[in-house]
């Protein structure tokens, strides 16, 4: 099978994203490009419609920040800025979106053990999936231990 060409990986900027990283770094080759997406929920869509304040000026300081955090990862493995991209919207379906827009061939997420509530809620790798065009590939993980192979 031949190399991934364009790989997205989506991080929630939490401790795992290094693992998450180093993974999509373990199968690229010379010639592939790695994307990095960090998607930010409006702040109006995570707690109701009816949020009593204008969240715009929240908003994009929270985008900001978030740039800062994603760009410092992106450089870990060598990751250009132009290829960051913080974005506004469903976690999923903006994955799903970026991942069409850049070509991907594969996109690369987390993927923690879940039980109880979060179990029935379902994991983003799982929602990502069925509205993907391309590989999707959830990398075990658990916040103390890192990527778990
Ligand atoms: P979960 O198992 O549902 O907690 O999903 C965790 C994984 O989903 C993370 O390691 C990321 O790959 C991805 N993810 C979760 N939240 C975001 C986010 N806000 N932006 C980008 N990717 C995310």
């Amino acid at each position: 099978m031949s190399t991934y060409q364009t790989i997205l990986t989506a991080i929630d900027c939490s401790d795992d994203s290094p693992a998450l990283l180093a993974r999509a770094a373990s199968l690229a080759n010379s010639t592939t490009d790695i994307h990095l997406i960090h998607v930010i929920e409006p702040l109006a869509l995570a707690y109701g419609a009816d949020v009593p304040m204008d969240v715009s000026e929240l908003q994009g300081t929270l985008i900001e920040r978030a740039h800062g955090t994603a760009e410092k990862y992106a450089s870990t493995i060598g990751i250009d800025k132009e290829r960051v991209y913080v974005e506004l919207g469903s976690i999923e379906k903006t994955i799903q979106d970026k991942a069409r827009q850049i070509g991907a061939d594969l996109i690369v997420v987390g993927s923690h053990t879940r039980s109880g509530l979060a179990l029935l809620l379902g994991s983003t790798a799982r929602g990502l999936v069925p509205g993907a065009h391309c590989d999707v590939l959830a990398v075990k993980v658990d916040p103390k231990k890192g990527s778990k192979d």
